[in-house]
């Protein structure tokens, strides 16, 4: 069968006996001096406060938090840390150092509900957490507590004494040697995968090292060093990709910090900090695209929007290009569980290609997989796409039914996305065949809030589903087949998931059904639905 390969150089990865850490291997001089050239130069910028964190700044703190977990936190290799804050500059050091460690990272979206954390701490048995005055509530008590981000006490975990133990003068850096194998989990992120609840995707240091093996290469390639704007929460594995490639390769990375998301002051900051690329989702490309949130500002310094997470319309990227013939739309396309983007756009000529999502990225390989008959297609023939390489996820933790359902046979990853290659190699998207929803990028499990709608006693049976929706990529809809005599209506429904489940995930479209349509082995024919709620939403 058909076998697709990177079109792109092979990136050399280090043999995989050598111990070495994601930490280690992206900052090689952390522990040498002189400091490297572009020490003075700012690693983070927090685009709400303005503050800055200099390179040298950055590899002190990892040095010094990395000694105070292990000898003040007394945390080692294989405990689990959950963290749980939105964006900012403390979450790349705090990660960088509990990586060198060999302490696994776990972090959570801080707008997840009390009882979507308790599953989440269930499964994956973490000793201590690391979360903000807003999210700590929500933190079961664990065995070494949780520490505030924002607290006197994790900045003095990260600043280096200024008097005191003479002993320590001559070596800044105390940490103990801990052997790191490329083989040991380094994250656990959360995603339910083609089916059901959400589960840990387990990543291991060798699939961090393999997605990022590219930096060095990139950072010769590069005159001026870049300004990266981040909009993308570091919890996923696209924020998380993000500033572990910028940072490697010495470029500037501007955190969106704040609760909120604000559009404009995305654009005041690139503005101000001279930006050269910018990271977002589909929503954002959309409202740049579609709206006027660009003029009046001086965006001159900006040379790449990228834009990945989710399926970006066609009908937005010719609107885009029409507006800003200048700028280049960079594509990405990927998974958490193969640790990010694997196939994406880079330079003009790729991002020139209309629709296309990019071609696959070295040491990556994919084949197009009729779903019915298993069989490997050819170019301009749409299956669904699997994935193989150094970037595919360990499994899901504790769930080896689940990993064994996705992860089949000679290490292919069954990606649940209908796609096809073009003869030049580009990845084209055409639809979503597993059960997931994407609002604005994040997912949400349909087999989650139909477990919830299920406890409701006036709910004889329901389906979740993707409505369209050109703003937010897809609506959590819920079609609802009601007990006899319920008078049960679309508020009511609405409220009862909105108490139980983060913001993102809750139920924005109701339909009442008699009966929800299965095909002979009980599946949920989600797609009838969808076709049912939009056939009525155009005859209304
Ligand atoms: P996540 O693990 O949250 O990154 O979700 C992965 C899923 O997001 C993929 O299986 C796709 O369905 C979707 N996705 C991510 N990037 C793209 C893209 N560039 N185009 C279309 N779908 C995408």
């Amino acid at each position: 069968t058909k076998i697709y390969h990177s079109l792109r150089p092979t990136t050399p990865l280090p043999p995989l006996t050598t111990t070495l850490s994601i930490t280690d291997y992206l900052f090689p001089d952390l522990n040498s001096s002189p400091p490297p050239p572009t020490a003075a130069s700012a690693a983070l910028i927090d685009a709400t406060t303005r503050l800055r964190i200099s390179f040298s700044d950055f590899a002190s703190r990892i040095q010094t938090l990395t000694s105070s977990l292990q000898n003040r936190l007394h945390l080692s290799k294989g405990d689990t840390a959950f963290i749980l804050s939105p964006n900012s500059l403390h979450i790349p050091i705090l990660h960088f150092s509990l990586l060198s460690l060999g302490v696994v990272v776990s972090p959570s979206n801080p707008a997840s509900t009390k009882p979507e954390i308790a599953r989440q701490i269930h499964l994956i048995k973490p000793v201590i957490a690391f979360a903000t005055s807003e999210t700590t509530a929500k933190i079961p008590s664990l065995r070494y507590g949780t520490v505030l981000l924002e607290s006197p006490e994790f900045e003095s975990l990260m600043m280096r004494p200024t008097t005191g133990d003479n002993n320590n003068n001559n070596n800044n850096n105390n940490k103990q040697r801990v052997t790191v194998n490329q083989s040991d989990t380094a994250t656990i992120l959360y995603s339910s995968g083609t089916t059901g609840r959400v589960k840990g995707v387990e990543l291991t240091h060798r699939n961090w090292i393999s997605v990022v093996a590219g930096v060095f290469t990139a950072r010769e390639l590069r005159s001026s060093p870049a300004v990266t704007l981040c909009t993308v929460p570091f919890f996923h594995v696209y924020g998380m990709g993000l500033f572990m490639r910028e940072l490697a390769m010495g470029h500037s990375v501007v955190v969106c910090t704040g609760a909120r998301f604000d559009l404009t002051a995305v654009m005041r900051a690139i503005e101000e900090f001279r930006v050269t690329h910018v990271a977002l989702a589909p929503p954002i490309a959309v409202a740049i695209a579609k709206g006027n949130v660009m003029d009046g500002y001086d965006l001159r310094s900006l040379e790449v929007v990228a834009c990945g997470g989710a399926h970006l319309q066609r009908s937005v990227v010719v609107k885009f290009k029409e507006r800003f013939p200048n700028l280049q739309l960079a594509q990405a396309y990927g998974l958490t569980e193969v640790t990010g983007r694997v196939i994406g756009t880079v330079g003009l000529k790729e991002c020139g290609v209309v629709g296309a999502t990019g071609k696959l990225f070295s040491n990556s390989e994919a084949k197009i997989v009729d779903p019915d008959t298993g069989i490997g297609l050819p170019p301009m023939m749409p299956g669904e796409l699997w994935l193989r390489g150094p970037s595919v996820m360990k499994g899901y933790v504790g769930d080896a039914a689940a990993t064994t359902e996705i992860l089949g046979s000679a290490g292919w990853l069954r990606t649940g996305d209908l796609c096809y290659f073009d003869n030049e190699g580009f990845l084209f998207f055409v639809e979503r065949i597993k059960e997931l929803i994407k609002y604005k990028g994040y997912q949400v499990a349909p087999a989650e809030l139909e477990y919830l709608l299920h406890s409701h006693p006036e709910v004889a049976d329901v389906a979740v589903a993707p409505y369209p929706d050109e703003e937010v990529g897809q609506l959590p809809m819920a079609f609802i087949v009601r007990h006899n005599g319920s008078t049960i209506d679309e508020p009511q429904i609405m409220d009862f998931v909105a108490k139980q489940v983060a913001p993102y995930k809750r139920i924005r479209r109701v339909m009442f059904v008699d009966m929800i349509p299965k095909n002979a082995p009980g599946k949920v024919l989600r797609k009838e639905l969808i076709k049912l709620a939009l056939s009525k939403a155009t005859s209304k």
